[in-house]
């Protein structure tokens, strides 16, 4: 079987991190023979300067029917003045939007050898692998009403919306119980019920899927978002698999990655619906953008790229083999001591984005 792996390299360090990863590819093709067909095409800035629009329709028609979209990062200052609506970012944007990718997929993983950078005491994150599910389509980024108008008294105004309906709700729960499966088990569903219907909604929701859909297997507890960010700095390993709304995921998205160190070690996923065809939409990406302070530099980490691919053989592509493969590669050159400038302690001498990935790839093909 060939899986379809679309690469959408973008603008930035997009293209470097993603030369990197394509590396990554063609060793484990070779490694455990699997077959790739990989494309390229462009995204953000790198598609507005060639078509005038940051991702075009066949570019979202090609990632519709891609075993797995790859992307690297978009933006750049040389874009500040252009409409938002063809911005470098708005393609992202439209990908998720058309995709109807509304899963988001957050790793927290703290590979040991940076255990010690952590700003928690190393004992608290050494071994954590927390999963956050975010929902990625609605709740108060996309409600209506939303604006910034007047009132009677002629003040202003600023005005959103927390929607959720059930069926948003619970078509995230089962992605969360399904991928707590795979894992340890176990799935904190985090809302703000005690203020919010919206949050009460969800509980509600959440555990009517768990209940009626035979998840039994897997432990179910809730808890509000405010202890929920506590808990993730006093404790984060008594989590496994989070699953929470778009505004709280944000926030409790970024403050777990952090805790494990540099954005260049973050990867993502974003899974959408799978359709009547069985076409099973999901872009894989690195959470940093297009660092253009450092760009064609080859100071970049590739690790979050990389990673991401990993991401996509786990979650999209069945290669679970060569997923773990990425990860204990990765996780053996952080233990030898390669670092690019961005994970360098004051003794170590910072390797390059390829030197990095050739690091990795002759730890896959060991
Ligand atoms: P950024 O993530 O690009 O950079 C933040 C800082 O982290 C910079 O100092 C950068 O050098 C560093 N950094 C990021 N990735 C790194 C890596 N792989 N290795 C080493 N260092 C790395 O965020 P920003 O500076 O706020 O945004 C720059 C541009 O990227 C903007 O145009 C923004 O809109 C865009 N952006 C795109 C995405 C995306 O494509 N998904 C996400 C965030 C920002």
């Amino acid at each position: 079987m060939t899986h379809s792996l679309l690469c959408l390299a973008g603008d930035g360090i997009g293209p470097e991190v993603m030369a990197a990863t394509k590396d990554v590819v063609a060793a484990v093709s070779d490694v455990f023979s699997i077959d790739f067909d990989v494309e390229d095409d462009l995204v953000g800035g790198a598609s507005y300067d060639v078509h005038g629009i940051p991702v075009t329709d066949t570019v979202i028609e090609k990632a519709r029917n891609a075993s797995a979209v790859l992307f690297g990062a978009v933006g750049g200052p040389q874009y500040d003045d252009v409409d938002y609506a063809k911005r470098p970012e708005q393609g992202l944007l439209d990908l998720r939007k058309q995709l109807d990718l509304f899963a988001n997929l957050r790793p927290a993983i703290c590979f040991g050898p940076l255990a010690s950078a952590s700003s928690l005491k190393t004992d608290l994150i050494e071994g954590l692998d927390i999963l956050i599910v975010r929902e990625l389509t609605s709740g108060v980024y996309f409600g209506e009403p939303r604006g910034i108008s007047r009132d009677a008294d002629g003040k202003r105004v600023g005005v959103n919306t927390q929607r959720y309906t059930e069926d948003e709700i619970a078509r995230t729960a089962r992605v969360a119980f399904e991928l707590a499966r795979t894992r340890a088990g176990r799935v904190m569903s985090v809302e703000k019920g005690n203020v919010m219907e919206s949050g009460k909604l969800w509980r509600q929701v959440v555990t009517e899927i768990h209940a009626d859909e035979n998840y039994g297997d897997v432990d179910l507890q809730h808890m509000y978002a405010d202890n929920c960010a506590m808990q993730l700095v006093r404790a984060p390993k008594q989590f496994d698999v989070i699953v929470t709304d778009n505004l709280f995921g944000d926030m409790l998205s970024d403050q777990a990655s952090m805790l494990t160190g540099s954005i260049g070690m973050l990867p993502s996923a974003s899974l959408g619906q799978p359709d009547a065809h069985g076409c099973n939409p999901a872009l894989y990406e690195p959470v940093h953008g297009s660092a253009p302070d450092i760009a064609g530099k080859g100071l970049a980490n590739p690790c979050a790229c990389i990673l991401s691919f990993a991401m996509a053989l786990q979650y999209s592509l069945g290669e679970q083999a060569a997923a773990r493969a990425i990860f204990a590669a990765v996780d053996k050159v952080l233990a030898d001591g390669v670092r690019t400038a961005d994970i360098a302690g004051d003794t170590d001498t910072p390797v390059s984005t390829a030197d990095m990935a050739r690091a990795i790839i002759t730890k896959i093909r060991a």
